[in-house]
């Protein structure tokens, strides 16, 4: 059976019936992360999968030269749309960063995050509190530009985390109707049809560096085993940090996040109780 992944390669290559996504989805048919969105999502919304989808043929066919472009970024469904329904949303979008981006060094725990790695945990957004490490980290970077906007931010994990804490949430109650994620160039092709099929405009950014080539190493780092740091290009880093702070800024600069569940959402600190 794993002879027939290059076969489903070429699939992807010749975009076969306007999908490109037949590599991953024939790798992942007996995970449990494919099993959940396929019962929850798609058995169980089929018009809003049907229709969908058929979106996402759209978009597929729209793209010149898809494969450069994963290796960048990708708006869905396009620019001006997102940006218009960012705006008309009442909260900001969610900001979703890798837990890769965390810094790790297996042998110093003093360059690691203090937050541990493969998890949803922050030191930052949990207490507002910093260690010399996070002021290098992309993380606190974007969160911090995130808080000014009032962005919510959630650090990814696994793809069953994902669509637990994100796309299913959205299919049942439209609470994530726009996304900025940070992605692996791999992983950006594989999360395409899930977004459309649950109704989510995104603005997705590749990563540049350290991250996973194949579904091999996404796999492993699906299951938390993730050695090497993920980072942005300088001017990745510029166009989302210019993407969110562009974005509408709470009247109030006392910020602070609250989790819930494994999302951290902004709050005013002038009314700790409740969102805005
Ligand atoms: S900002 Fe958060 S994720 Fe980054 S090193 Fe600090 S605690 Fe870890």
């Amino acid at each position: 059976m794993a002879k027939l992944g290059p076969f489903f390669d070429r699939l992807d290559k010749k975009s076969f019936l306007l999908f490109h996504v037949w590599e991953f989805a024939y790798r992942s048919f007996f995970k449990e992360y494919a099993r959940l969105f396929f019962l929850k999502a798609m058995l169980k919304h089929p018009l809003k999968t049907i229709k969908r989808l058929r979106g996402y043929q759209r978009f597929i066919k729209a793209q010149e030269n898809l494969f450069s472009r994963y290796k960048k970024s990708l708006v869905v469904p396009d620019e001006e749309a997102f940006h218009n329904r960012t705006r008309e949303l009442e909260e900001r979008p969610l900001l979703g960063l890798g837990f890769c981006l965390k810094p790790y060094d297996p042998k110093d725990p003093s360059r690691s995050c203090p937050s541990g790695r493969a998890n949803h945990d922050c030191l930052y957004l949990e207490t507002g509190r910093t260690q010399n490490i996070c002021l290098g980290c992309a993380i606190y970077r974007l969160a911090k530009e995130g808080m000014n906007s009032g962005w919510s931010v959630y650090i990814m994990t696994s793809a069953k985390d994902i669509a637990t804490d994100f796309l299913l949430p959205q299919i049942e109650s439209d609470k994530f109707p726009a996304a900025v994620l940070l992605l692996c160039p791999y992983s950006v092709q594989a999360i395409l049809p899930s977004l459309f099929i649950c109704g989510i405009d995104a603005y997705l950014a590749a990563y540049d560096s350290g991250y996973c080539k194949d579904y091999k190493e996404w796999r492993l780092a699906d299951l938390g085993s993730k050695e090497d740091r993920t980072s942005l290009s300088g001017e990745s880093m510029e166009k989302l940090l210019n993407l969110i702070s562009r974005s509408y800024t709470f009247a109030s600069s006392s910020r602070a996040f609250k989790r819930e569940c494994n999302i951290f959402y902004p709050i005013s600190l002038d009314k700790p109780s409740s969102r805005k």
